[in-house]
């Protein structure tokens, strides 16, 4: 069998510990006997980080912005125990921070579903996927204790000096003030990424916030993403018979877990970050969550949701067999080839990120899977094995 040809390259960025280890196999063992795998590397393992004062961090986000098309391993955000266990040079900020800050997105986060997986929420029977906007609100806020009587107001200065202001509250006592922002310009590429997304992926699109109550604040979210829908994406979306629907958050709440699934809910910062874990977890496991940070920029990069299983490395230095669930991180991959084939009209290749899906999945669905999925499957027939075994029986449904 001849290999699969690629011609532009995919940005590979590799991480750390445990997924470093994944990485490889995945690339050894699925990957390179079927494509003549085309990349860019980029080291993003702490070391190389710390080597490069980050500029590799950089440096790889630029290149996703040449290429179109990212893959990244989990990698380690240092705090003050990984400042001294790897002897870094200063805490180096998250590699997903700096690079969602130059490729400007939005994180879509949808759960692989098999069979013999069972959703708590009995009726979900397609992946919800949720958008999170990944700037401001309560996570950029300033924030104040009040100590005793007084008038709390809001004051705007302009460019040009002009002052507007507005009471917030006439304190009688003790209280607590707080002071969130967003930008039209944030606002905006989120609403680009989400409807982008949905074309892509042809899946309905929610989006809710509570307009009601703030009027100014969550009404200018809706508008923005009235205005352009109605512009912009009206006509794709009817062509592709899929639909865009705002409602209100409690709302959303109340439907989502009465639908089957299959669509994908935008919510604001702080909505996407709750909502998110409820809906991962209400799933089965963090290990079966496939992320995408979406550039209104055109661009797009699939990692695993979750981070570099710190606790399975330690074991595997030791000398454990590797025993970790490499799902998230092969349909990262295998998405990554996917659209690099869509983009450069390389079909063969978009087969393949296909396959390789299908081969996954039929793997657990016939009841051989890592142990961290053998703890919450359902069936008789399940048969508990550690990674290369795993990677085997991926390979002979290939
Ligand atoms: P983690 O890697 O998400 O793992 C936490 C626990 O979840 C593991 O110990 C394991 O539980 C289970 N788990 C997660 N993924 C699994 C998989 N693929 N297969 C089997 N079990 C899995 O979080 P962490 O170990 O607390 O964090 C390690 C590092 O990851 C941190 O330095 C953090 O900064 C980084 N991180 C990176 C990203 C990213 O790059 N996107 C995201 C999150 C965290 P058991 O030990 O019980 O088996
Ligand atoms: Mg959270």
């Amino acid at each position: 069998m001849s290999k699969i040809s690629m011609s532009v390259p995919i940005v590979e960025m590799d991480g750390d510990e445990m997924t470093r280890i994944l990485w490889k196999m995945i690339k050894d063992e699925l990957i390179l006997p079927y494509v003549d795998l085309k990349t860019e590397y980029y080291d993003l393992g702490l070391e190389n980080r710390n080597n490069t004062d980050d500029r590799v961090t950089v440096d790889s986000a630029n290149a996703t912005l040449k290429y179109g098309v990212a893959v990244k391993c989990a990698t380690i955000t240092p705090n003050a125990a990984r400042v001294k266990e790897y002897n870094l040079k200063e805490m180096w900020k998250s590699p997903n921070g700096t690079i969602r800050a130059i490729l400007d997105g939005t994180v879509f986060r949808a759960p692989i579903i098999v069979k013999n997986v069972k959703p708590c929420v009995s009726n979900w029977k397609k992946p919800i996927t949720l958008a999170r906007h990944a700037y401001g609100d309560v996570y950029k806020n300033t924030e104040m204790k009040i100590e005793g009587p007084g008038v709390a107001e809001l004051v705007f200065t302009a460019a040009d000096g002009t002052v507007t202001r507005e009471v917030i509250h006439e304190f009688k006592g003790p209280g607590i003030l707080q002071g969130i922002h967003n930008t039209v310009d944030s606002i905006t590429n989120f609403a680009h990424s989400c409807f982008k997304y949905a074309i892509d992926t042809r899946q309905d699109l929610w989006f809710s916030t509570k307009d009601t109550i703030s009027k100014k604040y969550d009404h200018t979210f809706k508008d923005i993403f009235q205005d352009l829908y109605d512009t912009e994406y009206k006509e794709k979306f009817e062509k592709l018979g899929i639909k865009y629907f705002y409602t209100l958050i409690d709302d959303a709440v109340a439907r989502v877990v009465k639908e089957e699934g299959g669509f994908i809910w935008a919510c604001k910062n702080y909505d996407g970050d709750v909502m998110s874990d409820m809906v991962s977890s209400a799933f089965g496991s963090l290990s079966m969550m496939t992320s995408v940070l979406v550039s209104p920029k055109g661009v797009y990069e699939y990692e695993a949701a979750h981070g570099t299983i710190q606790r399975h490395y330690y074991r595997y230095l030791e000398g454990e067999e590797p025993k970790s669930n490499p799902v998230a991180t092969i349909f990262a991959w295998a998405g990554a080839l996917r659209k690099r084939g869509e983009m450069d009209g390389n079909k063969e290749l978009s087969d393949f990120g296909d396959r390789l899906e299908k081969a996954v999945i039929k793997t657990i669905e016939d009841g051989v899977m890592t142990a961290d999925l053998a703890r919450i499957a359902v069936g008789d027939n399940i048969k508990t094995v550690n990674t290369r075994e795993f990677f085997d029986a991926i390979k002979s449904n290939m």
